[in-house]
């Protein structure tokens, strides 16, 4: 357990020692503060909000000596295993699945070392799918995901993570309204970080009538779960779409991404 002994970060009060200290476990979380310099400098302020954005709803780019961010920086550097380097990485390796404990330690800067992010990701396999979402909002799509097979359902991850460039694409198509969406959300390095997914019963997909009583399904779970269901929005009814923050967000997570 790392302790500080006064805040860290915007407006903190930033002790030399403890900015280090934060720097460290910021890192060690998969952020980017920058080297560690013990100097409290935009790039140290922007990773602990950057952070934030996991963890609270109004990120104020500040680590407090016995608040929420540090108790979650110190969880999430206990949960982590030892860091393992990159060329003893098997490409068998590549292609598996993370085990879920495995998959909740990983930082977006950990999953940059893993995998292939290239190709058409409505085509990647479901475990890569999951794999592209945000860490927080993964660990809220799974229990879904269970619940839903636990009511018969067969769900099947459409979209997780995808480009810009294929949002394009499918706003070309009428298949989507917005040029940026939570579905395009990454790291500002460039690691998918999703937001959202569409999930269709793997049986009915978008077929009338059935599918409908999938998605009523996906919306009751998703919603008990705190998320925004698609199939609420009147101008645009998007049936299987689950996302992790409110359309206020949007503008927020796009800066976020450095788009
Ligand atoms: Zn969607």
């Amino acid at each position: 357990m790392i302790t500080i002994s006064a805040s860290v970060g915007r407006l903190g009060v930033n002790r030399p020692d403890d900015v280090s200290k934060v720097q460290d476990l910021l890192h060690r979380a998969g952020m980017n503060p920058g080297p560690v310099d013990h100097i409290a400098g935009p790039r140290t302020i922007a990773a602990i909000n950057g952070y934030q954005q996991h963890i609270l709803r109004a990120p104020d780019g500040r680590v407090d000596a016995n608040g929420l961010t540090l108790h979650r920086l110190n969880a999430a550097i206990t949960r982590a295993a030892p860091p393992r380097s990159p060329s003893r990485i098997q490409p068998s390796q590549v292609q598996q699945a993370p085990a879920p404990s495995r998959v909740a330690a990983l930082a977006p800067s950990s999953k940059a070392m893993r995998t292939d992010w290239t190709g058409d990701s409505e085509a990647w396999p479901q475990d890569k799918k999951l794999a592209s979402l945000d860490p927080v909002f993964r660990r809220q799509i799974e229990p879904i995901l269970s619940q839903l097979r636990t009511e018969g359902f067969k769900p099947k991850i459409i979209f997780a993570w995808r480009s810009v460039a294929k949002q394009l694409v499918l706003h070309r198509q009428g298949r989507t309204k917005v040029l940026f969406s939570f579905h395009n959300a990454q790291t500002p390095q460039g690691i998918p970080n999703a937001l959202a997914v569409d999930v269709v019963d793997e049986r009915w997909g978008w077929n009338e009538p059935n599918c409908h009583v999938f998605f009523k399904a996906l919306g009751r779970i998703g919603k008990m779960h705190g998320l925004v269901w698609g199939g609420d929005w009147t101008s645009f009814r998007d049936w299987a779409h689950l996302q992790g923050r409110q359309n206020s967000a949007l503008r927020q997570v796009k800066r976020e991404s450095g788009l």
